[in-house]
C-alpha cells in the first residue's frame, strides 16, 4: 500500500515558517523585497509568476513585478537587472524563463549578483551547490529533498536514481543526494535499459517531460517514486513523467501531480529569498 506525499501540505508548512521569521525580521527592520521579472506573454510563465506573487503576499515578501513587453531588448533588460542589484530594498531578484529568443538567457542569469539570485542559476551559485557549501538552494532539487524527508527514509548508502540531467533539475538534484551520502546515477536519453537502471532505485527521481513515461515496470517494490515532470496527457489534462495509477502499485510513497513537487519549488523560492534578506540584513 503506497501513501501520498503531498506537496501543498509541506510546502504550507514551510511558507508557514516563512511568514514567523519575516514577521520577526521586519520587527527588526527589515522587509524582505524580491524583484519578479517577466518578459513577454507566454501564459504558462504568467501563471508562474502570479503562483509566485500569490506566496510572497501570504509569506509577507513584499514583491515588485516587472512585466516587460516581448519586444524589450537584451540591452533593456540587462539595465534593469543592474538596477535591481544596486537596491539595497530589494533582496531577491528572479527572472522568470523562457525569455524570448533574441535575448540570450545565459547573459541575462549571469548578470544577476549571486547574492540575489534567489533561482540560484548563476554559475557562482551552481558551483557551491557543487562542493556543498551554498546560501541558495536549487529550487526544484531542493523542494524534492524536502518530500523525500516526509518519507522517512535515511538516504544513507541508498541507491537513487535520477532520470533527467537538465542544469535546473537533474544535475543539482544528483548533487543534492550525494550530500546526503546516497549512491547517485544519473540517467538521460541515451542510457542504456533506462528500466533495469530505475529498478535497482530506492528513490526514483524523474524529471524528463514526457508524459507518463515511467510505469510499474520501472519501479522496485517499495520505492520511493518522486514525480517532477508536468506534461499534459492525451487529453490536455495536467500530469506527470510517471504513470501514476500504473506506478503506486509498487511505490511506497509517490508524489502527485498536481501537488507535489510544484509547490515545493515555490516554497524553496520563498525560503531563497528570505535568506538573500537575512543575509544582506546582517552586512
Ligand atoms: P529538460 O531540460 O528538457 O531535460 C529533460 C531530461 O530528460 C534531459 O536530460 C533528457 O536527456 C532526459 N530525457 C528525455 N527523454 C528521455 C528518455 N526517453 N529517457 C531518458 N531520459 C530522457 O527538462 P527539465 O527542465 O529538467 O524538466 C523536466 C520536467 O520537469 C518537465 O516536465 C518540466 O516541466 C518539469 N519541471 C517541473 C518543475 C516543478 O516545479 N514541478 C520544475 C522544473 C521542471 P538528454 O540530456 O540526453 O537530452
Amino acid at each position: 500500500m503506497y501513501q501520498i506525499l503531498d506537496g501543498k501540505k509541506v510546502s504550507q508548512r514551510v511558507k508557514d515558517e516563512l511568514k514567523e521569521t519575516v514577521a520577526s525580521l521586519k520587527m527588526k527592520g527589515t522587509d524582505p523585497g524580491l524583484a519578479v521579472i517577466i518578459v513577454g506573454n507566454d501564459s504558462a510563465s504568467r501563471v508562474y509568476v502570479n503562483n509566485k506573487k500569490k506566496a510572497c503576499e501570504y509569506i509577507g515578501i513584499r514583491s515588485e513585478e516587472y512585466a516587460l513587453p516581448e519586444e524589450t531588448t537584451q540591452e533593456e533588460l540587462l539595465n534593469l537587472v543592474y538596477e535591481l542589484n544596486n537596491r539595497k530594498d530589494i533582496h531577491g531578484i528572479l527572472c522568470q524563463l523562457p525569455l524570448p529568443k533574441h535575448i540570450n538567457e545565459e547573459t541575462i542569469l549571469n548578470s544577476i549578483d549571486p547574492a540575489k539570485d534567489v533561482d540560484a542559476f548563476h554559475p557562482v551559485n551552481v558551483g557551491k551547490i557543487m562542493i556543498g557549501d551554498f546560501d541558495f538552494l536549487p529550487c526544484t532539487p531542493a523542494g524534492v529533498m524536502d518530500l523525500i524527508a516526509e518519507s522517512g527514509i535515511d538516504l544513507t548508502g541508498k541507491e537513487c536514481v535520477v532520470v533527467g540531467r537538465s542544469n535546473i533539475v537533474g544535475k543539482p538534484q544528483a548533487m543534492l543526494l550525494l550530500h546526503k551520502n546516497a549512491t547517485v546515477t544519473i540517467c538521460h536519453s541515451k542510457t542504456k535499459d533506462l528500466k533495469e537502471v530505475c529498478k535497482r532505485a530506492d528513490v526514483l527521481v524523474v524529471a524528463v517531460g514526457r508524459a507518463k513515461m515511467i510505469n510499474a515496470d520501472y519501479i522496485k517494490e517499495g520505492a520511493v517514486v518522486i514525480d517532477v515532470g508536468m506534461d499534459r496527457d492525451e487529453n490536455g489534462k495536467l500530469c506527470g513523467d510517471v504513470d501514476f495509477d500504473s506506478a503506486c502499485t509498487k511505490a511506497s510513497y509517490i508524489t502527485p501531480v498536481p501537488g507535489g513537487v510544484g509547490p515545493m519549488t515555490i516554497a524553496t523560492l520563498m525560503r531563497n529569498a528570505v535568506t538573500a534578506a537575512i543575509k544582506q540584513s546582517a552586512q
